[in-house]
């Protein structure tokens, strides 16, 4: 490993952008930004010039003016808003950079904000200081930039079901994403460790006090408690909107549930539990009172997340208790489930009609494949040994792919280096065109049973996120892992001023 090259990336060279774009042509000078510039926006784009300015301010110490675009010549950058754009999708935009003007244009707010973020990435890399930087200068190379992602779905996960992250490290979380233009905000709020999201009349969820009797006397060794009020997750799902960032919640069911179970155990199956076996608890699936719960749960949850997708989990139920319970047991003779796998269907396909009923979608671990999946529902593919996406894209379902292999970042670098993950393809080999359409996307995932402090996490995520925003904006044709890293050794300058250091790979590929 060897440090990071030091200096600012020479504007001659190609463009250190990452994501790398779809198209990019060179011009020649530069654009230099100054005190002087002013940016002219239609009314459509005025929020977006407001957002840019705002970018533009800490490093630089202007503060553009903000003018319409009717009748604007000489130096000045430009927002567009222009829906007739067909090609370039609803997430795309163009850039243009030429000595006197730079020109965004895309036809949603959306694309223009990923144009702001390749513009912010084209100054030197001090843009990102959060403090004024003296004398400095802003030159943009001329360039001509078409752009559009790959996929819909660009996600990282981060679990705060293990343990509690605060929320300005997840606000910074979400600015670093949008650096990369991801647009989906896995949260996997509830999980083993706690259920932080504040809901109202189960107010024991989070409380310490009540784990700490039933887990052995003490809370569960490691796990950071904390809380979520509904307003701070509310203000998390705003910041990221203004991003353009979908925060994706996740409320594990019916296994993974331990924490909500010990605070209120009677939407537990009446069946003693051995002290050891602490991570293995489900809710009862044959009780009514439990989906009185849920619903409950949930309705609050939408309240907070516009998210057409509701993640409930739905993995690693270990289906025990089921066994053992006589609710359970009433339950899947009435219903005709043959098995403890239908009785899971069921619990899954109750709670989708639940979050349909209410407009949503229901998203879930690919082991909700088993027993048989719900109708509408879509399927994070974590398992690649086990072929759910192609098994979930050939029965016609959405997938997210999620592998273990390339993309969960709780592991270190050693067993998922930054090549191995920037080599991932999210199609799976062998589906035909109807089913590879059926993959939305990709994401990685920030798992946190192994306690790691805040800056831990930040650590375990970068570099590695570059590379994943790359394997799902990025056109395949253009991936090449020698190319990113000498681009990622720019962009590490940019990191590093937002705080992030990290070692380079020894070898460019
Ligand atoms: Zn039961």
């Amino acid at each position: 490993m060897k440090k990071r090259i030091q200096g600012l990336s020479d504007a001659s060279k190609e463009p250190a952008l990452v994501p790398m774009p779809v198209s990019v042509k060179r011009g020649k000078g530069c654009f230099v930004l100054t005190q002087e510039t002013v940016l002219a926006a239609d009314e459509a784009s005025e929020r977006s010039a407001v957002q840019l300015a705002g970018f533009l301010r800490p490093a630089t110490g202007f503060n553009p003016a903000i003018v319409p675009l009717a009748g604007r010549d000489g130096k000045v950058i430009a927002l567009v808003q222009d829906k007739d754009m067909p090609d370039l999708g609803p997430e795309g935009y163009s850039l243009d950079i030429e000595p006197d003007r730079v020109f965004i244009t895309a036809p949603t707010q959306a694309g223009l904000f990923y144009g702001i973020q390749t513009l912010l990435q084209l100054l030197p890399a001090r843009i990102f200081s959060a403090k004024p930087v003296n004398g400095g200068e802003w030159p943009i190379p001329c360039l001509a930039i078409r752009d559009w992602p790959r996929f819909a779905w660009r996600g990282l996960m981060l679990d705060t079901g293990h343990d509690f992250q605060h929320v300005p490290f997840i606000l910074r979380f979400i600015d670093l994403m949008a650096l990369h233009k991801f647009n989906v905000l896995h949260w996997h709020i509830t999980d083993l460790g706690t259920f932080p999201l504040e809901i109202r009349n189960y107010p024991k969820l989070q409380d310490p006090a009540t784990l700490g009797t039933r887990m052995r006397g003490e809370p569960k060794r490691g796990v950071k408690p904390g809380r979520y009020t509904q307003a701070e997750a509310r203000e998390v799902v705003r910041y990221a909107a203004e991003r353009h960032i979908t925060i994706v919640p996740e409320i594990d069911m019916p296994g993974h549930s331990t924490p909500a179970l010990i605070a209120y155990p009677q939407f537990d199956c009446p069946v003693p539990h051995k002290t050891w076996e602490w991570d293995r608890w489900e809710y009862c699936a044959g009780s009514e009172a439990t989906y009185g719960f849920l619903q409950e749960v949930l309705s609050q949850a939408l309240d907070l997340f516009p998210s057409r997708f509701i993640h409930i989990g739905g993995d690693e139920c270990p289906k025990d208790h089921w066994k053992k319970c006589p609710v359970c047991q009433a339950k899947m003779k009435a219903e005709n489930l043959r098995n403890e796998d239908e009785l899971q269907s069921y619990f899954v396909r109750r709670i989708e009609a639940f979050l349909n009923s209410r407009g949503r979608r229901l998203i879930g671990w690919d082991e909700i494949l088993e027993g048989g999946i719900a109708p509408n529902a879509a399927v994070m593919a974590w398992r690649a040994d086990k072929q759910s996406a192609a098994i979930a894209a050939n029965a016609g379902h959405d997938v997210v792919m999620a592998t273990t292999r390339h993309l969960y970042f709780d592991y270190p670098e050693t067993v998922t280096p930054l090549e191995k993950v920037y080599s991932f393809e999210p199609v799976p080999p062998g589906l035909n065109p109807g089913q590879a359409s059926r993959i939305l996307g990709a994401q990685a995932q920030m798992w946190t049973d192994n306690h790691p402090t805040e800056k831990e996490i930040e650590r375990l995520v970068y570099p590695r996120a570059c590379a994943v925003s790359e394997v799902v904006w990025s056109p395949a044709g253009l991936r090449n892992y020698s190319g990113f890293v000498r681009r990622l050794s720019a962009h590490a300058q940019r990191l590093a001023e937002l705080g992030i250091d990290f070692d380079m790979p020894e070898e460019a590929g």
